[in-house]
């Protein structure tokens, strides 16, 4: 079974702050390259069985992607979607988020993105949230590396932040995206040491030399086993991702260098993520 672990579905129109479209376009980013994200999600994702669907709420850097439209758009494939909430520790109602997001939309793990939510993850304020997904065994994916966004510090996505909490969590299931790029090193430390932290490879193979490395350096740690399958969509699609990942020896040609060996790589795409991190499979609903 592949599942994949990171899927987006905004509207760019309603959902994105002026703040953000300017950051975007400051960074050459047209949202419009996307095209109709919600429209095109179903299509986007049907190369994996399962996918786990989020939008995002972060005030401080302009995201309000409701949690009841992506909730709407899980519920048109039930038999392949699983929704995660995206909480916000800066709002005071988060934990009454996070309720109705878990009790009545059928939240089965949180989204959290501290870089956009302009805070640490050690923040005191994020702490209510670690200890109810906790006692409810609900998974917390994050965004960890860099971004486009400025006016936050990048500090907040240092995925060294992250080996604090679950220090503090050891019981809480993390998954930390992007391999924390460009902190793939630091990443994989904290993975490895942690029983319930692990790290989604997302949108990585778009930087072909980078992705390589990266494989390489946890193949080295032995920790490619803590690492899931994510795509990114709408910044990529399912299938793109799966080519891209199974096309990592590419970029070595005959140069001599190591490859990624393959049961590397297909350990990840066929990762059993669901029990791993809990999830309910959507096929048996
Ligand atoms: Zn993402």
């Amino acid at each position: 079974m592949i599942v994949d672990i990171h899927t987006h579905v905004f509207d760019p129109k309603t959902d994105f702050s002026p703040q953000l479209h300017a950051d975007l376009l400051r960074c050459g980013i047209d949202p419009s390259v996307w095209g109709d994200v919600k429209g095109d999600h179903l299509k986007n994702t049907l190369a994996a069985d399962v996918s786990v669907v989020f939008g995002l709420q972060a005030s401080a850097t302009g995201w309000h992607v409701p949690n009841e439209e992506v909730a709407a758009h899980v519920a048109k494939a039930r038999h392949r979607l699983l929704f995660f909430a995206s909480i916000d520790p800066m709002q005071p109602d988060c934990l009454e988020e996070l309720e109705k997001c878990h009790f009545e939309l059928g939240a089965v793990g949180v989204k959290m993105a501290p870089l956009y939510q302009n805070v640490y993850p050690t923040d005191s304020r994020c702490y209510p949230i670690y200890r109810y997904c906790v006692k409810y065994n609900l998974p917390i994916l994050f965004h960890t590396g860099t971004s486009f966004t400025a006016n936050v510090p990048l500090d907040y996505s240092r995925p060294i932040h992250f080996d604090a909490v679950a220090v503090d969590f050891p019981d809480l299931c993390m998954v930390l995206a992007h391999l924390g790029h460009p902190w793939e090193g630091e990443t994989i430390s904290v993975i490895r040491r942690h029983a319930n932290v692990y790290a989604d490879i997302s949108a990585l193979y778009t930087r072909p030399w980078q992705f390589y490395n990266s494989m390489r350096l946890v193949t080295e740690y032995r920790a490619d086993h803590k690492l899931l399958f994510g795509s990114d969509a709408p910044f990529t699609t399912t299938e793109g991702s799966l080519d891209g990942i199974r096309g990592v020896n590419a970029v070595i040609g005959k140069s001599g260098l190591p490859p990624i060996p393959e049961e590397v790589i297909e350990g990840i795409i066929n990762r059993d993520t669901l029990n791993l991190l809990g999830l309910p499979n959507p096929k048996l609903r």
